[in-house]
């Protein structure tokens, strides 16, 4: 990756991977929707499963290129693997470190399909085991290493709950453990925490979210940093993206390098939509809960406060005083926020998730009596959302 004269993340999110397009001047990179590039003279020497020469989209494509570029300047990387989706992207990072009889220590809250992959789909199809536990307890996470430890993997802040893990403290575990460190970094972005510079080799992104933020693109990505990271990065170019297939259309590529321009200021105002609504729920007698790291009340506010930098991040989970149909009702009963999965995008979403969900025994107490809303707190004027969360919980409580 070209060393960028930039130091800023907000002027690196507007100009890192973009240059004058030399085939035609424009001071924009263009959108190339080309399956194949042209072959050298001699293609002898050339590796089908190569990554190096352009040659075919699933090898590597010149948007996916850009918008690696990129991504590796935001998050302080040294190389950038870009993915058709956070899992595919995810899977990537287990595929490419994993073998039969090898261990995964992972946070034991984690986005569905990565609890999937570790919980059954590895351990039955080939062999691997994996040990989730609560990342936060520094000791568990010591406790649960093996020698055939090659992996530690944490979600922070974690999907649903929020929680924060210490990503300096698990590296350190981690590596004297010899195993690696990856760090689903979805919810935090590279706007408010960077983990390679906190010790993790690598750093792996669902685009869908915040960094493409227009709820109009899949995508993913795996950035690394150090000998080990980068090492890692090039592993999955040449194991998991050509060979298994997960490469970025174009297109997703363009929009996604796009979106991640405004990054930075659509993550301040995230933060303070996100701030503004968890304040109000928490006031609110109808609110059982609210699970929001800015919060006082939140168990990991102070290590949140240390560790976050520019905020709290857009997501939140509460529940309202009543049981699943309840909530159901409430949902129901919203007018400007959608209900919809996925997160990060312009709008507000929100989900209900009930109790006796398989993963809630990993959950705090409130989860598992109440379930839980996870809320997307989008770009809308933070007064308008409370209005319709005020007016939603006054119809919730009426039969
Ligand atoms: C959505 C999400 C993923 C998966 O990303 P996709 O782009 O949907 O495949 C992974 N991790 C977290 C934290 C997510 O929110």
């Amino acid at each position: 990756m070209p060393a960028h004269p930039a130091a800023h993340l907000a002027t690196l999110a507007v100009h890192a991977g973009n240059a004058v397009d030399a085939g035609s001047g424009a001071i924009r990179r263009p959108l190339v929707m080309a399956n194949s590039y042209a072959l050298p003279d001699d293609p002898s020497e050339l590796s089908w499963s190569g990554t190096g020469t352009p040659l075919y989209t699933r090898n590597g494509g010149a948007n996916q290129g850009w918008l690696e570029e990129k991504l590796a300047a935001l998050e302080g990387g040294t190389a950038a693997v870009a993915l058709a989706s956070g899992m595919a992207a995810q899977h990537a990072v287990f595929f490419a470190t994993l073998r039969t009889g090898d261990h995964v220590v992972s946070s034991d809250t984690t986005y569905v399909g990565t609890y999937r992959l570790l919980s059954e789909l590895l351990p039955q199809k080939y062999g691997i085991s994996a040990t989730l536990v609560d990342s936060a307890d520094l000791d568990a996470v010591r406790a649960a290493i093996r020698p055939e430890t090659r992996l530690v993997h944490v979600e922070t802040p974690a999907n649903p709950t929020t929680r924060i893990t210490d990503v300096e403290g698990v590296a350190e575990i981690a590596h004297s453990g010899g195993a690696l460190l990856s760090v689903d970094a979805t919810f935090a972005t590279p706007v408010l925490q960077r983990p390679l510079a906190l010790g993790a080799d690598v750093v792996v992104h669902s685009h869908t979210k915040y960094i493409n933020g227009h709820g109009d693109a899949m995508g993913g990505a795996v950035i690394g940093g150090g000998p080990a990271g980068t090492a890692l990065v090039e592993d999955i170019r040449r194991e998991a993206m050509v060979n298994v297939g997960g490469v970025i259309s174009p297109f997703n590529a363009w929009l996604i390098t796009r979106g991640s321009v405004t990054l930075p200021m659509r993550m301040r105002a995230h933060c303070a939509g996100a701030m503004a609504v968890a304040e109000f729920l928490e006031q609110h007698p109808q609110v059982a809960y609210v699970a929001y790291p800015g919060l006082p009340s939140h168990p990991q506010h102070a290590l949140a406060a240390r560790t976050l930098h520019a905020g709290f991040g857009g997501m939140l989970a509460f529940a309202v005083r009543g049981d699943a149909a309840t909530q159901n009702r409430f949902v129901a009963a919203l007018r400007l926020i959608t209900s919809a999965v996925s997160l990060g995008h312009d709008e507000s979403l929100i989900v209900h998730v009930s109790g006796d969900d398989e993963r809630a025994r990993f959950y705090p107490e409130e989860f598992r009596r109440y379930g839980h809303l996870r809320l997307s707190v989008g770009l809308e004027d933070p007064r308008d959302l409370i209005a319709d969360l005020d007016r939603a919980l006054t119809e919730t409580l009426e039969p």
